[in-house]
């Protein structure tokens, strides 16, 4: 698409969507930056407005408001899911950053494409990379620094959401392991082959979420494949406007998983799910890849969906406890699924279900959104943690590796004692 704005050519691919608009309004009020900020230009009918005005050659892209208001959207894509004429923001959102993303020569904007394109892309590199910070995670000086007011704003923030990575946040997995899942490896109905895929960030730092998804895959009788020359999904990529690569990502894990046999690829990240599931649209001008990537995205299953479609078969152990859900967006909104993680949490033995107020509205994290708006991300947070409060709740279930951190930041600074996991780990608990 050389020459061509990505833009432009997003919307002509959607003009008849597009046109199907009837300004109504709904996802206006379902807008969280429009809740917060109550400007036009930060809902989804006003940057749709922008984003058109730049496609048409009415708004430069060099324009500080389009800029603003473009980077100030989530992502969260909970204006796709109330509009009623299937309006795809999404697919727009990330054309217009590609072209963003293309003409900002910004220290900070080169120097995460530098990470994103060199760095994100290689599982060696990603690990060295990774290395001071697992290092670190495990330090006693590391809390007393996130504590402390030397950091800078920035940095203490980042370095909260690493502490909140540690395995030790949670009480439940200093158990020892045997304790955990004795009898999983003399599961010896194994029928169904399912490939695993790990993540990047997730591979680096949710060893025992990873771990407690593979146990209890194997506790249903599947045979679980872990290639170890996949690569990251290319979410971040594609969201910060690095929508090559993202296309060079997605061709790889196509062919890594095509030598696989299994008949879903699964996996625990709603941010990763949702791309693999996108990657026949990202694809769909490849001539080699596009048949392939749609092939890929129908065997993608988030684990929740996958147990409930197999038949969720949870452990006789009861997990006494009043446990409640906060929906990731990258699932609720993007994938659509929205009755299988219920499902699977109502049917853990012994716990009491609580709903969460507003359990489907952005918590804030979106990626690395808190990063570089902390503010905003942070009202998104204490509104999501009041809620969370008045549940009573002793367990918070949410199923992506970002809002996981940034919620037990939350819970950790409200001086909440709640607990904070992924419905895979409660599930595997009640296997013990
Ligand atoms: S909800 Fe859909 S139809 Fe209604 S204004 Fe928004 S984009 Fe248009
Ligand atoms: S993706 Fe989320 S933040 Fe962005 S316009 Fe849609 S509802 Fe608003």
């Amino acid at each position: 698409m050389k020459g061509k704005m990505a833009i432009a050519h997003a919307l002509e691919r959607e003009a008849e969507k597009l046109l199907a608009c009837i300004h109504c309004g709904l996802c206006v009020s379902a807008c969280p930056t429009y809740l917060r900020l109550g400007d036009e230009n930060d809902s989804p009918r006003g940057r749709l407005y922008l984003m058109r005005a730049a496609a048409e050659g009415r708004l430069p892209l060099t324009s500080e408001a389009l800029a603003r208001h473009i980077d100030l959207c989530l992502g969260c894509r909970a204006c796709e899911t109330v509009c009623p004429s299937g309006v795809r923001y999404g697919r727009v959102l990330e054309a217009i950053r590609a072209d963003l993303a293309r003409q900002r020569r910004t220290l900070e904007h080169l120097s995460v494409r530098f990470l994103l394109n060199h760095v994100f892309t290689s599982p060696t590199r990603l690990r060295w990379f990774f290395a001071p910070a697992r290092w670190l995670r495990r330090r006693a000086f590391a809390r007393r620094l996130a504590e402390g007011r030397l950091l800078p704003t920035r940095l203490k923030l980042a370095l909260e959401l690493l502490l909140a990575t540690s395995p030790e946040v949670d009480p439940i997995f200093s158990l020892p392991r045997e304790r955990r899942a004795p009898s999983f490896a003399s599961t010896r109905d194994q029928k169904r082959r399912v490939a695993f895929f790990a993540g990047c960030v997730a591979r680096e730092f949710f060893e025992l979420t990873n771990r407690a998804t593979k146990d209890v895959l194997v506790a249903h009788g599947c045979e679980v494949e872990d290639p170890p020359d996949q690569v990251c999904c290319g979410a971040l990529h594609a969201h910060a406007g690095e929508i090559e690569t993202a296309r060079a990502l997605a061709r790889r894990n196509i062919r890594v998983f095509e030598r696989s046999a299994a008949e879903a690829i699964v996996v625990n990240v709603a941010g990763c799910g949702a791309m693999l599931k996108e990657y026949g649209e990202l694809l769909a001008d490849d001539p080699e890849y596009a048949a392939r990537a749609r092939a890929f995205a129908a065997r993608v299953r988030d684990i929740s969906e996958y147990l409930i479609a197999i038949g969720l078969r949870p452990g006789p152990r009861p997990v006494k406890l009043t446990v409640t859900y906060d929906a990731p967006c990258h699932l609720h909104h993007a994938q659509r699924v929205t009755a299988a993680p219920l499902e699977l949490i109502r049917r853990l033995p012994g716990i009491t279900f609580v709903p969460l107020v507003e359990s489907e509205m952005c918590c804030g994290s979106a990626g690395i959104y808190n990063l570089h708006h902390p503010e905003l991300a942070d009202w998104l947070l204490h509104r999501k943690i009041e809620h969370l409060r008045r549940t009573g709740a002793d367990v918070l279930l949410t199923g992506n590796a970002g809002c996981l951190l940034h919620l037990r930041r939350g819970v950790r600074q409200a001086g909440l004692s709640i607990r904070v996991m992924h419905p895979i780990e409660l599930l595997a608990l009640t296997y013990e």
